[in-house]
């Protein structure tokens, strides 16, 4: 519970085994006892408390731990509600930890993002995110534009001071160093989208290929990291596997997984639809059999795509190599596996960090954006910088010149959350779960 009314509510239902004041109860406390309804022994708790403003929403707020289960952890919300407690909405605590100001709105979009990352490079965005780097980065950006703006303030309030042309050198510097910092920005979401939604990946090929056992091997290697998620559309299941910490999103694995039972050809069809979605395509040839027209379709297919080629089978007597005619102009694109054997597995792992540039996503040394809010901002706050210039350029009163500045500055402070509509707030708070 959070709020004015949460520590009486509390009183009202539990009994520390040794009774103290409230007032004298210290923050970041926790007291054993029993929750009770009238002389009925509830369960038995611990209870921690946190006193305002050092909370997690900086109101009071209490925490009760139960033994779990459904039962009695319904009967101990029951009760709160009972004496006058409400229901959170989705997302409130973390939304009232905004609105109270202990967190801007950066913070706690981060929040959700580390409770649904699916891997630890994503997980670690969110972190870095939460713990304020970019919210810096932009408070930084927004303080040298507001040192300029003074100034422009100055001149368009005293015009016969004659600031305007210091002024304007001044402004034209700024600006640039503002597109240049906002640009970094706005390219690491290309980094960012990556460690957010994976990799793109399709695996395709033949059947008997060998598909599912490579994506066994991957997996056996990764056994702690296999991830199933409900994807975007209720029916599908995301299935994420994790190479150096990127995670690959996994195209359609349901379909290689039942194609098993059926005596159904690869579909070349099929597979182009799911190629034309992919960031990345592995595609698998079985070493053991000569390549077929459908094989070589598949090879156009992936022509000009981001691609790996896996030779599948190495174990056996080879019919097919990287010699052979078709795949010589692609020999860098070839991995050799036997999946069977789980051989090549690792080689293939680094050619996809490779494609990827996945080294360079260090994560300690810059911000990354990794939110499409965020990111669509910066895009227009990059538009009113190059305004801004036009403007200048124009030798425009240097009063448009400063409604274009403020326009930059309106679209950071949508993303910190300072301007930013209640719409809009809501809409973000409601991608949490309960309860956080
Ligand atoms: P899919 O239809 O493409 O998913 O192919 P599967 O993964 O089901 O493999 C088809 C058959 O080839 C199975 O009997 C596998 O055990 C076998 N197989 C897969 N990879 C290898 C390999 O590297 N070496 C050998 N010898 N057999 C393999």
């Amino acid at each position: 519970m959070s709020g004015k009314n949460s520590f009486k509510i509390l009183e009202k239902i539990f009994k520390p085994k040794t009774p103290q004041k409230i007032e004298e109860i210290k923050g970041y406390t926790i007291k054993y006892g029993t929750i009770h309804e009238n002389k009925n022994i509830i369960d038995e708790v611990l209870v921690s408390y946190f006193k305002a403003p050092k909370s997690y929403t900086t109101e009071n707020m209490c925490e009760i731990n139960s033994h779990g289960g459904i039962v009695v952890v319904r009967k101990i919300l029951d009760l709160c509600l009972k004496n006058g407690a409400e229901l959170a909405e989705p997302g409130e605590f973390t939304k009232r930890a905004f609105l109270n100001g202990r967190i801007d709105l950066l913070q706690a979009e981060s929040v959700i993002d580390i409770i649904d990352a699916k891997s630890e490079k994503e997980a670690r965005a969110g972190i870095q995110q939460l713990e304020g780097k970019l919210s810096q980065e932009i408070k930084q950006i927004k303080q040298k534009i507001m040192d300029v703006m003074v100034n422009l303030e100055v001149s368009i309030d005293y015009p016969e001071y004659d600031v305007e042309e210091v002024t304007k050198e001044e402004l034209t510097t700024m600006l640039t160093d503002t597109k240049k910092r906002l640009k970094t920005l706005e390219k690491s979401f290309d980094d960012g989208k990556i460690i957010k939604e994976g990799i793109k990946t399709a695996i395709i090929g033949k059947p008997n290929a060998g598909k599912s056992s490579l994506l066994n091997a991957i997996l056996k290697e990764n056994r702690a990291i296999v991830t199933e998620y409900e994807g975007t559309t209720r029916d599908t299941i995301e299935e994420f596997i994790t190479i150096n910490g990127i995670p690959l999103k996994l195209i359609d694995t349901a379909g290689i997984r039942n194609a098993k039972d059926e005596v159904e050809k690869i579909g070349i069809e099929k597979a182009k639809q799911i190629a034309k979605n992919a960031d990345l395509i592995i595609a698998i040839f079985d070493s053991n059999k000569k390549l077929t027209s459908e094989d070589k379709e598949i090879l156009e297919l992936i022509k000009n795509k981001k691609a790996i080629i896996i030779l599948n089978k190495i174990d056996l007597k080879p019919a097919i190599t990287e010699e052979t005619e078709e795949f010589k102009q692609i020999k860098n694109k070839i991995i050799k596996t036997s999946a069977l054997k789980g051989k090549g597995i690792e080689e293939l792992k680094q050619k996809i960090t490779q494609l990827f540039n996945l080294k360079e996503i260090e994560l300690d040394n810059e911000v990354v954006i990794t939110n499409l809010r965020h990111k669509n901002l910066i895009t227009k706050a990059i538009h009113n910088v190059d305004e801004a210039e036009k403007t200048i350029q124009a030798n425009m009163p240097i009063d448009i010149v400063s409604i274009n500045i403020k326009n930059i500055l309106e679209n950071l402070n949508t993303i910190t959350g300072e301007e930013v509509s209640e719409e809009i707030i809501n809409e973000i708070f409601a991608k949490f779960c309960l309860g956080k």
